[in-house]
């Protein structure tokens, strides 16, 4: 479909989004802080500011996973640059090997939005990710590894790719006979969904593998009319879809946000998989959930809900082959 001259493509969107050109949202909460903003750039689309009741201020979900806020600016012991060990876990440069039978492949070092909880905020991209003049070297990883049957392509957001791009990866990867499924993290669908376009449907629908999609939604209020139907479109091309949230202090600390989050995703067809307590990122203490609340609110989702509606609370920690369960 051709673009008006006043709509703009997803490649517009984001790269609006990383140069942080936001017309209409001008006003910053008190909370704003500068000097965060130069510990990890202000980087939010439209699609996701069109959401914030900005009446609430940080206290709006949204609102409080982007905003450079001054509690960054406090460094807290205990919390690192690279809490879940990546860089120590590298293979190649932008393959991560950390668990049995699949790799994780950063297709992408950059994201339609810089969550301000993310461990990427320190992770060194610019020397990890693997740009495209790189595959060849993973793929000869995984050719050589016949115990691998799954590759996640992970970023960063491997959805910032476009689709010509994730074309040549999933050719090379569909002559590779021992790759079984191929996994996609992505929040795209939610923060761009503009960018799920027919042209990304169709690449995906024709896929050979067994396709996954991990979404990332931390609150409901992510979710519009527009990401309903663009999650609905991934369903009909044949993907399995799962979604991840990060437990965050004021965000969704509570069983009514959780509960509601769940029931929303199961009516899209998502599948609640993880709950993640936040890894001990440096800089974003704030978000921090203690652990004992966090199994009680998961305690309390069992309650509530089905057992298939009810994400695992887990976390990461460095070294270990598998996600630790907390409950
Ligand atoms: S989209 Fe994912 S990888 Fe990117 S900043 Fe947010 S949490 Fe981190």
């Amino acid at each position: 479909m051709a673009h008006s001259k006043h709509t703009k493509n997803w490649q517009q969107q984001l790269q609006q989004a990383l140069l942080n050109q936001h017309p209409n949202h001008t006003s910053q909460p008190p909370e704003y802080s500068q000097a965060a903003s130069g510990l990890f750039p202000h980087v939010v689309t439209a699609q996701m500011m069109n959401l914030v009741d900005h009446s609430k201020g940080l206290s709006d979900p949204i609102l409080a996973q982007f905003t450079p806020a001054a509690a960054e600016n406090i460094n807290t012991t205990d919390y690192l640059n690279d809490p879940v060990g990546d860089h120590e876990a590298t293979q190649v440069p932008g393959l991560i090997h950390k668990y049995h039978g699949r790799v994780l492949l950063i297709a992408s070092g950059s994201c339609a939005v810089n969550c301000r909880y993310c461990f990427r905020r320190h992770f060194p991209y610019s020397q990890s990710f693997a740009p495209r003049k790189h595959w060849q070297a993973c793929l000869e990883y995984i050719e050589n590894n016949s115990s691998i049957h799954e590759v996640i392509l992970s970023g960063g957001d491997p959805l910032t790719l476009d689709t010509k791009t994730l074309r040549v990866l999933s050719d090379a990867l569909q002559n590779l006979s021992h790759i079984r499924t191929l996994r996609i993290h992505s929040r795209i669908p939610v923060v761009l969904p503009q960018r799920i376009d027919p042209e990304f449907l169709n690449w995906a629908a024709q896929l050979t593998f067994n396709k996954v999609m991990v979404l990332h939604v931390n609150h409901s209020q992510e979710i519009d009319s527009l990401a309903r139907k663009k999650i609905a479109g991934l369903k009909q091309a044949g993907f399995i879809l799962l979604n991840q949230s990060v437990l965050l202090k004021n965000v969704n600390d509570s069983v009514e946000v959780l509960t509601d989050l769940s029931q929303k995703l199961f009516d899209l067809g998502v599948l609640p998989y993880y709950l993640h307590q936040m890894d001990a990122v440096q800089n974003a203490a704030h978000f921090t959930v203690p652990e004992p609340q966090a199994i009680k609110i998961h305690q309390q989702l069992q309650a509530q809900l089905p057992g298939y509606l009810v994400p695992k609370l887990v976390k990461e920690e460095a070294g270990q082959s598998n996600k630790t369960s907390l409950f």
